[in-house]
């Protein structure tokens, strides 16, 4: 059921530093456990260790866990964890938020007109089905069999069903391929990158969305960082262990920024309705305002060391063959 993780899936090495002990399950009463998260003295590279084998991940994942895309800090008790639940609820984007996210990286990366797109872990289909009716063509895979169906129907497009360390692909096939916080939650996910490069056609290009790990967020939230998301990410990323992992891959003209979605005045606005109470609609709305002012205002670097220093809760990258 759970095996410990030898040798770093990053560099190969095998010391590692323990960074956190004792993290039990979050977010649900599923199958329990006690996990940690270790250090490659090599790289830097952390992962979940203990973990559960590939073959019990599915106890948790309960159905429609990934619905709403948005984690919380479980049923833990506590002045961390509420302010945890907090920060959350404020702070993580709603799906179209994210959605539109996806497509601004898409429209910066990819100045060429459509072709071809494979979705890795597509979910409900929100990402492919923006990219068709932008002209892609469109397929996907997913690890739920029922999700798939229903987005296969309702997009008439191919969703293959499996894990995807265990999907084969035809070579040099794709001129896209994204994996939206996808990456985290393989076994292997250097064996999928490789796998993922060899299905890009020429001048093809990967881009993909991770939780930051680097980010002062999960520094000071620790071990109560949602993100942690135990036991489903078994990776943690740093612009650098990303970066690594890509050209380990094989991929050239590697491209890892961070993205501080939440520096727009978006979110807040977005947000509002439901707080109720007028005034402090009026009140959120100023707020929004001041922050979304001082955001266009900063200069290029100040902006930029913010996203890094406070805001950045996503890496984002991109690689070609
Ligand atoms: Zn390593």
């Amino acid at each position: 059921m759970f095996e410990m993780v030898e040798t770093c899936g990053l560099c190969g090495g095998e010391r590692f530093d323990i960074v956190y002990r004792d993290l039990s399950p979050a977010r649900f009463e599923g199958p329990g456990g006690s996990f940690g998260l270790v250090r490659c003295r090599a790289c830097g590279f952390v992962v979940l260790s203990p973990r559960p084998v590939a073959g019990a991940m599915g106890a948790y994942y309960p159905g429609a866990f990934y619905a709403s895309l948005s984690p919380a800090a479980g049923g833990r008790r506590g002045p961390a964890a509420l302010l945890a639940r907090g920060y959350n609820r404020v702070f993580f984007p709603p799906s179209l938020r994210r959605l539109n996210a996806c497509l601004a990286i898409v429209s910066s990366a990819w100045p060429r007109p459509p072709g071809r797109l494979l979705d890795i872990g597509a979910g409900e289909g929100a990402f492919m089905e923006a990219m068709k009716r932008r002209g892609w063509d469109v397929s996907g895979t997913d690890v739920s069999a029922e999700a798939a169906r229903r987005t296969s129907q309702r997009l008439g497009a191919t969703i293959r069903v499996g894990p995807a360390e265990a999907l084969a692909f035809e070579s040099e096939t794709y001129d896209l391929v994204t994996l939206w916080d996808v990456l985290e939650h393989l076994h292997d996910p250097l064996r999928v990158l490789r796998r993922v490069r060899s299905v890009l056609r020429g001048g093809g290009r990967v881009l993909i969305s991770v939780p930051n790990f680097g980010s002062l967020e999960a520094r000071l939230l620790g071990s109560r960082w949602p993100h942690l998301d135990v036991p489903r990410h078994l990776g943690h990323f740093t612009a650098a262990t990303l970066g690594a992992m890509l050209r380990a891959a094989g991929f050239g003209r590697v491209r890892v920024g961070s993205s501080a979605r939440v520096l727009s005045g978006n979110l807040l606005s977005g947000r509002v309705q439901r707080l109720g109470n007028a005034s402090r609609r009026l009140w959120v709305r100023r707020m929004a305002r001041v922050v979304s002012d001082a955001c266009r205002t900063l200069s290029m670097p100040s902006n930029r060391v913010l996203e890094k220093m406070l805001l950045a809760q996503s890496l984002v990258a991109t690689g070609g063959p």
